[in-house]
């Protein structure tokens, strides 16, 4: 799974991803940058 890197400004590969749901119910998943280390979310939409 991919998310945009915010740190290089590109998408990257997400390490260890995560599922996380935020308090308004929305699910997401986060995780690392595989390049860089840097937190990266991504909406999963559901
Ligand atoms: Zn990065």
């Amino acid at each position: 799974m991919n998310a945009y890197c915010v740190k290089e400004k590109k998408s990257r590969e997400i390490a260890s991803p995560k599922e996380v749901t935020f308090r308004n119910g929305r699910h997401a998943v986060r995780g690392k940058c595989s390049s860089c280390g840097t937190t990266l979310f991504r909406i999963t939409g559901k």
